[in-house]
């Protein structure tokens, strides 16, 4: 059984987490974050928010702010992309951005990618950051649009495209972030068994993904290290180890 309070123990990685989303239960989540040494990172829906989370960061050491705009809020903050590019300059992480293909609407989709292409190519010219990205039956597209050579580290998060567009994702160079709800379906399971095992992290997508009928919060990645053990053939620990350093590496990818 993993003990997440035995300091000897590698730090968990919890890399696609909503902090600013769990309302009166938020301090809590942080406390938690540093407490268990859950190096986190803080996704963020629209610039205009981002503030919130960067401040609680500060002099933290696990609470990563990222600034993002969520694909599905392009409608209602599309209008706020200007406001992410100072931001750019005071965090390494993005996201959440990307494109969802929830809506036919292919007008909303044409916006959608206007939006996330020009954040990747901010992104590429400072060339030092960190993405977690969004990419609900979008993934040939979202990989498109990303390339073969992207100067950072792009976390694909929550992964649900097929066998064929991981393939793409893999060889563009993509790293995966995997959470419990993903290891409960049997594509879930074949698709983390075809991802390069030093490019996976662990995440819960908290509060939006559930577990046992209550919210994930960030510690719960460790149900994530679980379903990964099973999936590779490893013992949790491994798994927990490999996890730790491939997100040291993640973050060292993107630094200039
Ligand atoms: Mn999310």
């Amino acid at each position: 059984m993993i003990s997440v309070t035995d300091d000897a123990l590698p730090e968990l990685v919890d890399a696609h987490c909503h902090v600013d989303l769990y309302g009166k239960d938020e301090a809590a989540v942080i406390e938690q974050i540093e407490h268990q040494r859950v190096h986190t990172i803080a996704v963020t829906n629209a610039p205009s928010v981002f503030f919130h989370t960067r401040d609680k960061a500060r002099g933290r050491t696990y609470l990563h702010p990222a600034v993002g705009l969520h694909p599905e809020l392009v409608p209602s903050h599309g209008h706020e992309l200007e406001l992410m590019w100072p931001h750019l300059a005071e965090t390494r992480f993005v996201g959440e951005i990307g494109l969802d293909y929830v809506t036919s609407d292919r007008e909303l989709r044409q916006r959608q990618r206007e939006v996330f292409s020009q954040i990747l190519t901010r992104c590429a010219e400072r060339g030092c950051h960190v993405l977690t990205i969004h990419s609900r039956r979008s993934a040939s597209d979202v990989v498109a649009a990303i390339g073969d050579s992207f100067p950072g580290t792009v976390i694909l998060h929550w992964f649900s495209g097929t066998t064929r567009e991981l393939e793409r994702a893999v060889n563009a160079g993509c790293w995966f972030s995997v959470n419990p709800a993903m290891l409960r379906s049997a594509g879930g399971i074949q698709a983390v068994q075809r991802m390069p095992r030093d490019r996976v992290l662990t995440e819960t997508d908290g509060p939006f993904a559930k577990m046992a009928g209550r919210a994930c919060w960030p510690q719960d990645c460790s149900q994530a290290l679980v379903g990964i053990a099973r999936a590779w053939g490893m013992q949790p620990d491994e798994v927990r180890s490999a996890i730790a350093a491939n997100f040291k590496r993640a973050v060292e990818i993107g630094s200039p």
